[in-house]
């Protein structure tokens, strides 16, 4: 079997296609579609998927195949925590100690410099990687507390409409959490609302208790005024386990929010044990917040010791939180700058290296979740990533028939984006589409 005649192009009718592949049962919406259809070990279904103008007409499960498949079909994927401004910036602001504290100290001289050509290259530069690796939506957060910050969100602005049709992006003005109490930070907090998009900050220890529950406050009565929804980091730390979370939901008992809160790392949370995480986990389900672990950067970054190995590593109770009802997903954060040297806008190497860390699996529902559907929650996409009649035609194909052999080896993939093949459209269509 070839791609070519795998592919059949459905004469007449554009952005239309059809294709039998291996599927995640878990991403299949609709059960009545693979009736009678047997789920290999790897919880993968044989699928025919058609499409037409952009959007799925059906799903067959295929019962009597003497093939076997050579692709996986998954929806393109939703990154959920990225920094595209700083992206690819090692070479000029490298981190050779890999702590965070030094890390802070490099992105602060390094942000002080960026040119708008740096800030160009970084973005152009991780968004064509994102496209081509079958990402389609991307939440990054922006370094925002400089003079240079309208100047940022005004070429940022402009990226995204040039990039619209191909990856969806939302912004979080990352700045001091102080600053949203003053008078330009309001002025500001109004155009990140009018655009869309996300307030920020960042809550690790130490921290004055009163000072930063006062902010806090502030910055969540504000974000409810402004109806615009907030993206923190919160508890990047090995001390002072959920110190920021407790802090948060301390908050939250005080007002009425109704806006969505997305906790950014949590890692210290998983140092506490089980009943005080059980406790905090129940307390955040109740007041829906959402959650993003980030194991890359947390297991680089966090509790390094000269000389010392550290064994117990903070990371997100990602299991924990999901058994309270907790939507969490998983992000790439940092890509080669001064918080994390390597990666690359990949959502397969980052199932690959996440996985093991995190004790997921891609062949459980809720080990694949947090890469698929609870990310596209996460930034309440249209499409929550599900497969079902009606749905985009937007995947990507992985030229590999098991989960195994996908993460263990770099897969070549084919990416559909609204029917259409990205190696497949006409030259001067893709080059807008990298422009
Ligand atoms: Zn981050």
């Amino acid at each position: 079997m070839n791609f070519a005649k795998n592919v059949e192009l459905l004469a007449g009718f554009p952005k239309s296609g059809c294709i039998d592949a291996l599927v995640p049962r878990s991403l299949i919406g609709d059960g009545q579609d693979l009736l009678g259809t047997s789920i290999n070990k790897e919880g993968l279904s044989s699928v025919q998927v058609e499409w037409r103008n952009g959007t799925i007409i059906s799903i067959k499960g295929l019962k009597h195949t003497s093939t076997v498949h050579r692709e996986i079909l998954l929806p393109r994927f939703a990154e959920p925590h990225a920094h595209l401004d700083k992206a690819f910036s090692w070479s000029r602001s490298p981190n050779w100690k890999g702590g965070y504290h030094e890390a802070l100290a490099a992105n602060l001289s390094e942000y002080k410099l960026r040119s708008k050509d740096e800030l160009l290259f970084s973005v152009e530069k991780s968004l064509n990687l994102a496209l081509v690796n079958g990402i389609g939506a991307i939440r990054s957060h922006i370094d925002s507390f400089g003079k240079n910050a309208m100047r940022d969100w005004d070429i940022l602005e402009s990226i995204r409409k040039q990039w619209r049709e191909k990856i969806l992006l939302q912004f979080v003005a990352l700045t001091p959490l102080d600053f949203w109490q003053t008078y330009e930070g309001e002025l500001f907090a109004k155009r990140v609302a009018l655009s869309g998009d996300l307030l920020g900050g960042v809550i690790a220890p130490p921290f004055n208790n009163k000072n930063t529950f006062k902010s806090l406050l502030h910055l969540v009565q504000l974000a409810n005024r402004l109806n615009c929804d907030i993206d923190l980091h919160i508890d990047e730390s090995q001390s002072c386990p959920a110190a920021g979370l407790r802090l948060l939901l301390e908050v939250l008992g005080h007002i009425k929010n109704e806006i969505s809160i997305t906790c950014s790392h949590l890692s210290s949370m998983g140092l506490l044990k089980e009943k005080a995480i059980a406790h905090l986990a129940k307390k955040m389900a109740d007041k829906k917040l959402n959650v993003v672990a980030l194991p890359l950067t947390n297991s680089w970054l966090l509790g390094r010791k000269n000389r010392c190995t550290l064994i117990k590593r903070p990371l997100a109770p990602i299991f924990q939180l999901q058994k309270a009802g907790v939507v969490v997903s998983v992000g790439g954060d940092n890509v080669n700058d001064a918080w994390f040297p390597l990666s690359n806008f990949d959502p397969i190497n980052l199932m690959a290296f996440s996985m093991p860390i995190a004790h997921l699996s891609p062949w459980d529902r809720l080990g694949l979740a947090p890469f698929t559907s609870s990310a596209a929650h996460v930034l309440s996409l249209q499409w929550d990533g599900i497969l079902q009649k009606g749905s985009p035609a937007d995947f990507i194909l992985l030229d590999s028939n098991s989960w195994v052999k996908a993460l263990s080896e770099r897969p070549k993939r084919r990416v559909v984006i609204n029917g259409e093949f990205l190696n497949e459209m006409p030259k001067n269509k893709k080059s807008t589409l990298s422009n």
